[in-house]
């Protein structure tokens, strides 16, 4: 029987991250609550009065509207996708389609960002940021870089997934400027340092495009809804790339509530970002941890026994991420912000650990 599949295919790996029912994870940056009790109390009341047999129609437009509003925005600058992760795979679906069309990030980023330039048949081409200058993105070398690359699209995260590091709104303006080619800016965590949000210079740069999700801050991981804002013509030729109503109305109803109650995440957010302030103060403390500046909900550190600590965690019900011997990311481990009492808990696990190996 011939079953001959696009070659690319066997060359992406499988998505196998081993999920246990971790007692506390703290792997996966998600938010450590459920939904603010009224904000779940109003999803369960409109969830209850939907029209299943309809197909999405109103409830899409109501989104997009929703959100374009509070950007001072057009519906028509707003594309939404299941997750951001579907935005950023169609925008590398969009700009790849051929191995002599490159795709430029700064690396280490988004684990995704290889396999969607693979998958897109583009050349995904790494620009290194070191640990040697704190994994920090030096604005003139990168575009000197995309400059010689020459590439058709060009992706940063900003804050930076795993490495937790921001990158000035200058300077993403200035990348902006530089560059002749499209420009995707991640910020699936800038609500935890929404300054540095392009999001209101955005229309100034036909090139950029700006992914957001509701996953992280807004503890909607379980939704799957992410949006792209661009310019009407963006929008217009990237949306071509998804399938009709690609949005099932059950998340829509439940992303245009929480997004209509923004105001009740707040309080969380700044819980997370506190949370993560006394957990990187208290892990200064202990010999032989390098924290690195974080921007985000999680804490991005480097520890020569790593992957010891990794598994003596794992043995406690404590899920966080650890990056083994990666290249550029050795004996590094990433782990998201919890409530206040299970960020106490990996806290401890960890003091044990470093006290009993020394
Ligand atoms: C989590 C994450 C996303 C996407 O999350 P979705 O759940 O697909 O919206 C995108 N980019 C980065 C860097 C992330 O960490």
């Amino acid at each position: 029987m011939s079953f001959n599949t696009r070659n690319v295919l066997s060359e992406i790996p499988s998505y196998d991250v081993v999920e246990k029912d971790w007692p506390i994870k703290v792997n996966a940056n998600e938010c450590g609550m459920n939904l603010p009790p009224m904000v779940a109390e109003r999803v369960m009341s409109r969830l209850s009065r939907i029209a299943f047999n309809r197909y999405p129609n109103e409830q899409y437009l109501a989104l997009t509207e929703a959100i374009g509003r509070s950007f001072g925005l057009q519906p028509d600058n707003v594309l939404l996708g299941s997750g951001s992760s579907e935005i950023i795979e169609k925008v590398f679906y969009a700009f790849g389609g051929g191995r002599d069309r490159k795709i430029v990030y700064p690396w280490p980023s988004f684990s995704m960002y290889p396999i969607y330039a693979k998958a897109a048949e583009a050349e995904g081409v790494a620009f290194e940021l070191s640990a040697d200058d704190n994994y920090e993105l030096d604005p003139k070398k990168f575009i000197d870089f995309v400059k010689k690359e020459n590439p058709s699209l060009v992706v940063i995260c900003n804050p930076n997934n795993p490495t937790g590091t921001v990158i000035k709104k200058s300077d993403v303006e200035y990348i902006a400027q530089n560059v002749d080619c499209a420009l995707l800016i991640d910020e699936a965590y800038i609500d935890f340092d929404i300054s540095e949000s392009v999001t209101d210079v955005l229309l100034k740069y036909p090139n950029m495009m700006i992914a957001r999700t509701f996953s992280k801050a807004f503890g909607l991981a379980s939704a799957r809804v992410g949006y792209m804002l661009a310019s009407k013509s963006v929008v217009d030729i990237i949306g071509r790339a998804f399938m009709p109503y690609h949005m099932n109305v059950l998340s829509l109803v439940t992303a245009d509530t929480a997004f209509t109650m923004r105001d009740e995440f707040i309080p969380r957010i700044n819980m997370m970002i506190s949370e993560r302030k006394r957990m990187e103060s208290e892990l200064k403390k202990i010999d032989g941890i390098k924290v690195y500046e974080s921007n985000t909900n999680f804490i991005f550190m480097n520890y020569d026994k790593a992957v010891q600590l990794n598994e003596a965690l794992e043995g406690q019900g404590i899920g966080i991420r650890s990056f083994g011997n990666a290249p550029l990311l050795t004996n590094c481990i990433r782990i998201s912000m919890g409530t206040r009492e299970e960020n106490d808990v990996w806290l401890k696990a960890v003091m044990d650990f470093v006290e009993a190996s020394v």
